[in-house]
């Protein structure tokens, strides 16, 4: 008899994994078929470190983003509570530490606002959102989600939502990066960096 099929088990795992952003049917039959052919151990290790992460790994009520053992270090004193700064994900939080020019509050969305996705805002929480910029006495807010359609989408939403409640809205510059040269820019990028040209100062 010809075999034209997977054990079930196999199945169950390929359906797992495929419900996983950007991991489309043929990643998961991939990664499980890898996941079988590799010892145990990484099965495992992989396994428990979901299990782990997801029990000790909590959102903070404030700033949203995920935090260890609850606590959160959004109010300790030695930020800017003067100034927002509204981001994607952690990633993108650690990236803006990273680069040392900001020292304010953050409030992390865990995703951004997505037609094609079914993203709404009820997903995103935005209302907890405009709830702290209402509470808060915060002196601007900058929207730095990515300069792709779904981040431009979610930073015009945002805006019209939190607009009466701060007196001033700033989108991150999108432009040139430092050490690049005009015509190695693209075409989008370029005319994006001179609608958002600044006074010399
Ligand atoms: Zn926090």
């Amino acid at each position: 008899m010809k075999k034209n099929y997977l054990a079930n088990e196999i199945i169950r795992l390929i359906d797992s994994l495929s419900k996983l952003p950007g991991i489309g049917n043929v990643t998961a039959s991939r990664l499980a078929l890898y996941l079988m052919k590799k010892p145990s151990q990484l099965s495992m290790e992989i396994a428990r470190s979901i299990v782990e992460a997801k029990k000790s790994v909590r959102t903070c009520e404030t700033c949203n983003d995920f935090i260890f053992n609850n606590e959160c270090d959004c109010y300790s004193g030695s930020r800017n509570s003067d100034i927002l700064c509204v981001v994607e994900n952690s990633i993108d939080l650690i990236s803006i530490e990273k680069s040392e020019g900001y020292n304010g509050q953050y409030h992390v969305l865990q995703g951004l606002l997505s037609i094609s996705q079914g993203v709404n805002p009820k997903d995103l929480k935005i209302d907890k959102l405009v709830a702290r910029v209402k509470k808060e006495d915060f002196k601007e807010v900058i929207l730095a989600t990515d300069p792709t359609s779904d981040g431009e989408f979610t930073a015009q939403f945002i805006h019209e939502k939190i607009k009466d409640y701060c007196p001033l809205i700033t989108r991150i510059a999108i432009g040139i990066p430092i050490g690049s040269e005009v015509n190695y820019t693209d075409k989008n990028t370029l005319a994006k960096s001179l609608i958002d040209r600044r006074k010399v100062s």
